[in-house]
């Protein structure tokens, strides 16, 4: 059966890109009854980030992208860093040079610098002339004894140019031989592999059966499988992954808003709903057109290799964007029911923010259905309330699940996020903020006599009710109290319990609230 790798490189938090691509593993996974890894690429020790890989774990983890073999989880694949397989690939590398197909390489950094851009002028496309190819095994005993420091190259120079490279997305891409770099390096001076040795020794040594990664790989797919067919081993299946742009078509970073899973955690979004967000853009089922111009057009990122005969591997899949699909509500388990690599786009997508609130809105409403999910959500709110409302003790009471769950169905359509239950109406959790410039300009158009006389009314009228409110009486009440009083009534009791000048009619405010409350309220600002 399938095993799947997702191989983050420990270099800063988890993007939504990344994110997405330990998605697409885990559906493929799930779909295919196969299970996944989680395999930190953290070779390159100039790029690490402390704290980088717990990160990682922690947005996976709050995803629900649970791995089945990697750091925490052990499997017999393991170690599952890098950086802890080093003697695997100094046995590959002797492999390696023991067959011929790679060489040591003594040249100083000097050198090859000098070396590149001579070559760069004769435009043979060569980036290093092979000099240390040619050194007699003698010498190069010699200066391996002497500890002369040196790299281990790939011997690139009888490679056998592929006509095609078959892509579960792509269908076929062609080969670009000047992708890859002169005898491209395997060992660095450090006894570290460069991330292509590493990850193609890996991918076969854990026996990866797909590689589902970004399409910013398909560059280096000509060099990993010049590694495979050097080392004798049958590759893996590919499949890239167009990667997701900003909705001007440039490529997604952090100056485009936020990026980094953290930050959607942190803001209170669903799981789910980001989840299926970014699933979507790509994600072309149903949606079959015919090829247009526009969709032959694939290769528009600026290294990727001519993409040749796509159409006729898959009917393809165009405008993807106004696919009904495109804002379909799913969970988890829907996503993997539907999930088919055969009909992902090869064309980047872009990622919609407003489609983002949409989808969370319809997650929240799911999850606020049932008790394990109001459960959750209170507990979030909550949470969330402890750290972030400097506005003081929050009663436990307004943040149990029944509480939460009547705030949602009041606040009804506003509600997109869990943090809108608190931010649009704090009243509900806290005493109202009167202090406000808003607050302040609410009342300005009654005299403070005639705020004292509404309210002093409304309180004794209140009083005489029973304790537990129903609609109706309170309606007919307030109606009653409007039609005697000028039409400042309705602001001057809605400043009093809120603060704020929107907000649900005040009726059903009113319950919420309890009588208790209520009067308390009013009551609090009667001299
Ligand atoms: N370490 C690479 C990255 O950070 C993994 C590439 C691959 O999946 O082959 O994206």
């Amino acid at each position: 059966s399938s095993l799947l790798r997702f191989a983050p490189s420990p270099t800063g938090a988890l993007h939504l890109g990344g994110l997405r691509m330990a998605l697409y593993n885990h559906l493929y996974a799930k779909k295919t009854g196969g299970k996944w890894i989680l395999r930190i690429e953290d070779t390159d020790t100039t790029r690490f980030v402390p704290g980088a890989v717990d990160g990682i774990r922690q947005s996976l983890e709050w995803a629900g992208l649970e791995y089945d073999y990697g750091p925490g989880k052990g499997g017999p694949h393991g170690p599952y860093f890098q950086s802890e397989r080093l003697d695997l690939y100094r046995s590959y590398t002797t492999k390696l040079l023991s067959s011929g197909h790679a060489y040591r390489c003594f040249c100083s950094i000097e050198t090859l610098t000098a070396l590149r851009e001579k070559l760069a002028r004769t435009g043979s496309g060569q980036s290093y002339d092979r000099r240390c190819l040619h050194l007699t095994e003698e010498e190069v005993a010699r200066r391996v004894r002497a500890g002369e420091t040196h790299i281990v190259r790939l011997n690139n120079g009888a490679r056998i140019p592929r006509t095609s490279m078959p892509d579960l997305v792509f269908g076929h891409l062609r080969d670009s031989h000047g992708s890859v770099a002169t005898d491209p390096v395997l060992l660095k001076s450090d006894g570290y592999p460069t991330y292509h040795l590493a990850n193609v020794v890996d991918d076969h040594s854990m026996g990866i059966t797909h590689v589902l990664r970004g399409e910013e790989w398909i560059t280096s797919l000509p060099l990993h499988l010049d590694i495979y067919f050097a080392l004798g081993l049958e590759p893996p299946q590919f499949a890239h992954i167009p990667i997701l742009r900003n909705a001007d078509g440039t490529k997604m970073s952090k100056r485009n808003g936020d990026v980094k899973v953290e930050d959607y955690i942190r803001n209170g979004w669903e799981r789910s709903a980001v989840l299926n967000w970014i699933a979507l853009p790509g994600w072309g089922s149903l949606h079959e057109a015919e090829p247009s111009s526009e969709d032959s057009t694939v290769a528009d990122t600026e290294s990727a290799p001519v993409v040749s005969g796509a159409h006729d591997a898959h009917p393809r899949i165009v405008s993807v964007k106004d696919a009904p699909e495109s804002t379909k509500v799913m969970d988890m388990g829907e996503l993997v029911a539907e999930f088919d690599i055969s009909v992902l786009t090869h064309r980047s997508s872009s990622l919609d923010r407003g489609k983002l609130a949409f989808l969370n809105r319809q997650h929240l409403l799911r999850a606020a259905a049932t008790p394990a999910g109001l459960a959750d959500i209170a507990s979030r709110i909550r949470l969330w309330m402890d750290g972030n409302m400097p506005l003081g003790e929050i009663s436990p009471e307004y943040s149990t699940p029944e509480y939460i769950q009547s705030v949602i169905s009041m606040l009804d359509s506003r509600v997109i996020n869990i943090h809108d239950i608190v931010s649009l109406a704090p009243y509900l959790f806290v005493e109202p903020d009167y202090t406000s410039e808003l607050a302040q300009s609410m009342i300005k158009r009654a005299t403070p006599e005639q705020h004292q006389e509404i309210l002093s009314t409304v309180h004794a009228v209140l009083e005489r009710t029973p304790d537990s409110w129903d609609a109706g009486t309170l309606h007919d009440l307030l109606t009653k109290e409007k039609k005697r009083r000028h039409n400042l009534f309705l602001s001057v009791v809605r400043h009093a319990l809120t603060a704020m000048k929107d907000g649900p009619p005040l009726v059903e405010l009113m319950i919420l609230l309890g009588k208790k409350r209520t009067l308390a309220r009013i009551g609090a600002l009667l001299s």
